[in-house]
């Protein structure tokens, strides 16, 4: 069960999530029509070490098949769009990153950016500590920052003790965190975020489409994954580490409400869009999710 301060590091807790999201890459980054490529994904999870070397060979299977099936399919979805975000970002003159909850995220590391473009990437300190150890050596072309927080309390003050500028237009990104913070401190971060946004930002972000996210066929879902990850010799119940939906706003309405241009996209049409079968096995767990971008006028 959460509580208020909880912490963990990448083998326990909520750590554990970053961890799937990274196997899910390193799959899909071996297939041969990959969509993306993250040629440090398998490095991160091989360094997490038992378990998830099989998991992510695709040798641990959940009743309904792969243990990332569905899901992995939501997860492609979700960092094609994301990479595209802060591409486009890029493109548009942004230099200055910041990533909620950065998990095993390498974008700092993988992708093409500008030579002056400044990343920061905040999670709790042991899991900055491990990725930061699995990829010690590793050659960077920009300025990246690591900040050790829990995004439940005040994070703004150690963005900008890190050097954060908020008067420089930010590209925001709050990949797979949603449903680990209470729905109050969703709102507070979204609000903190609005706070530091100069004009120009922007913000990307995914969540689970509604209730539904709560519902005993979810709660089911979530055991038979918790399962599979035993056999692996993981532990963890998955159904423990969200929180309710309930008093939960929708992001798409949250920043709209507050003078954001609100862009909404379904995993299925990224999937698609980019030559990507999206199977009907796939299809009802992509439609539980939503990915969204937000844009904060020059003229706000
Ligand atoms: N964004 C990464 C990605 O998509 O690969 C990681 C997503 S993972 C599902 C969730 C991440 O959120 C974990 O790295 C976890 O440590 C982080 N996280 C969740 N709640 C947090 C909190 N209160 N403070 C700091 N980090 C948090």
């Amino acid at each position: 069960m959460r509580t208020d301060d909880d912490s963990w590091d990448i083998t326990e807790s909520v750590g554990i999530t970053a961890v799937g999201v990274a196997a899910m890459r390193a799959v899909e980054s071996r297939r041969p029509d990959a969509l993306f490529r993250d040629p440090y994904a398998e490095r991160l999870v091989d360094a997490v070490g038992s378990g998830w070397t099989e998991i992510m060979r695709g040798e641990v299977r959940s009743e309904s098949g792969r243990l990332y099936g569905p899901m992995g399919a939501v997860l492609i979805a979700r960092t094609v769009y994301f990479d595209e975000y802060f591409h486009a970002a890029a493109a548009d003159g942004i230099r200055q990153v910041v990533i909620l909850a950065s998990g095993l995220d390498a974008r700092a590391y993988r992708l093409e950016w500008p030579s002056d473009t400044v990343v920061f990437e905040l999670d709790q300190p042991k899991v900055l500590e491990f990725k930061a150890r699995a990829l010690g050596g590793e050659r960077l072309s920009i300025e990246r920052h690591e900040v050790a927080v829990d995004l439940r309390q005040d994070w703004p003050k150690a963005l900008r003790d890190n050097g954060f500028d908020p008067a420089a237009p930010t590209a925001w990104l709050a990949e797979g965190l949603l449903r680990y913070l209470p729905a109050d401190a969703q709102d507070r971060l979204f609000a903190e975020v609005v706070a530091l946004s100069a004009p120009g930002s922007r913000m990307a972000l995914n969540i689970g489409r509604d209730q539904r996210a709560d519902s005993a066929e979810i709660r089911e879902l979530q055991a038979r994954r918790s399962e599979a990850l035993a056999a692996a010799g993981i532990t963890v119940d998955v159904r423990d580490l969200w929180y309710s939906w309930e008093g939960r706003s929708d992001p798409r309405d949250w920043f709209a409400d507050h003078g954001w241009t609100v862009t909404a996209a379904e995993p299925a049409d990224v999937l698609t869009g980019h030559g990507r079968e999206a199977t009907d096995v796939s299809r009802p767990e992509m439609n539980r999710h939503i990915l969204m971008t937000a844009t904060l006028g020059d003229d706000n």
